[in-house]
């Protein structure tokens, strides 16, 4: 890939040592594909969904179920266990719903106990129909304070990251203004980790979003974004450096901003996740 000044500019800014080469194909993985499990719900009898599988022998799964529940599973003998199931309360059903009716049902959900410490949903900003999704993992302080994602220095990185690619949160064409949002639309008290139940029950916003958007490529940031994503529980460094798909669209998975402020030696090989991402769908 060769490199506009702008981007020379942007990229030192942001610390990744400008280096110049072709870019890489995606390695070869095997195909995603989709199995039956059954699984159970906390409000219904045990029923069957289709589960993406990676063919990938004794590897688990975590999975979120329409019907709202989570399950962790993995194949032993060539065949499949459910070995964990997380009951979670009924989810909404998201799957018609326009902008406005989502970003009502998100501002107005209660569905688990982030409702009673958040201080406003951060449901997500950008273009509608942006070519680029970048999905984060949950509001921190300032997110919660001011109800827009990756906000602070951690989301000036995000910025200047997406600038030299040549996107822009910032009002532009599709090709260019990204969109962006959390798997978690409410913060996780004192910024702890998301449990399980509640990305569960927080995912068909999420889905939907994806939907509405229909971006032409994902990335994303952080190990509970691409666990939730990808249905795995693989860590961030094994699941990054490949092609992945949600529901047919390729998916990139990198370091989230701000561990990549606490661990700035990592910001090269976030930069290289981008350089994936844009083999799929080159910058603005
Ligand atoms: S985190 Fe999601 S599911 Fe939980 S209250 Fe907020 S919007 Fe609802």
């Amino acid at each position: 890939m060769r490199w506009t000044e702008r981007q020379r500019a942007m990229l030192q800014a942001i610390g990744v040592r400008l280096f110049e080469r072709e870019a890489q194909p995606a390695a070869a993985r095997p195909p995603v594909r989709t199995e039956p499990v059954e699984v159970q719900a906390s409000t219904s009898s045990a029923r069957t969904v289709p589960v993406a599988l990676e063919e990938t022998p004794g590897r688990s799964q975590v999975s979120l179920t329409p019907s709202g529940g989570l399950t962790r599973s993995g194949r032993s003998g060539g065949v499949q266990q459910t070995v964990e199931r997380v009951a979670v309360v009924p989810r909404p059903d998201t799957s018609t719903l326009d902008w406005d009716a989502l970003r009502s049902a998100v501002a107005d959900c209660q569905a688990c106990a982030l409702a009673q410490s958040r201080q406003r949903t951060v449901f997500g900003v950008g273009h509608r129909q942006a070519h680029w999704m970048i999905v984060g993992e949950a509001p921190g302080e300032q997110e919660d304070r001011q109800g827009e994602p990756f906000v602070g220095t951690a989301g000036q990185l995000l910025d200047n990251m997406l600038h030299a690619l040549g996107l822009t949160r910032d009002e532009a064409p599709p090709e260019r203004q990204v969109f962006i949002v959390n798997t978690l639309k409410c913060r996780p008290p004192k910024n702890r980790n998301p449990e399980a139940a509640e990305t569960a029950q927080c995912a068909p916003f999420l889905e939907r979003q994806i939907a509405l958007v229909q971006p032409r490529i994902i990335l994303a940031m952080g190990r509970f974004a691409a666990q939730a994503l990808l249905a795995s529980d693989e860590p961030l460094g094994r699941l990054r450096g490949r092609m992945h798909q949600y529901h047919g669209v390729p998916v990139v998975v990198t370091y989230h901003p701000a561990y990549l402020l606490r661990s700035p030696a990592d910001k090269a090989r976030a930069w290289e996740d981008l350089c994936l991402a844009a083999t799929v769908v080159p910058g603005g």
